[in-house]
C-alpha cells in the first residue's frame, strides 16, 4: 500500500450539466470536485445564458 496512484482509467467522471456529454476528473478540480457540474468555463457561462 503505497500512495494511491489513479490509473487514468479509473478517473472519476460526470456529465456536464449544459452540454450533456460525460467528462473525467482533472487536478485542478482536486478540491472542488464535488462543486464541479461543467466540463469547461465555457459550459459553465452558457448555463441559462438565455
Ligand atoms: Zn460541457
Amino acid at each position: 500500500m503505497t500512495g494511491k496512484r489513479i490509473a487514468k482509467a479509473d478517473l472519476p467522471t460526470k456529465i456536464c450539466a449544459a452540454c450533456g456529454r460525460p467528462f473525467a476528473w482533472r487536478k485542478k478540480w482536486l478540491k472542488v470536485w464535488d462543486e464541479v457540474r461543467y466540463c469547461s468555463d465555457a459550459c459553465r457561462r452558457f448555463k441559462r445564458a438565455t
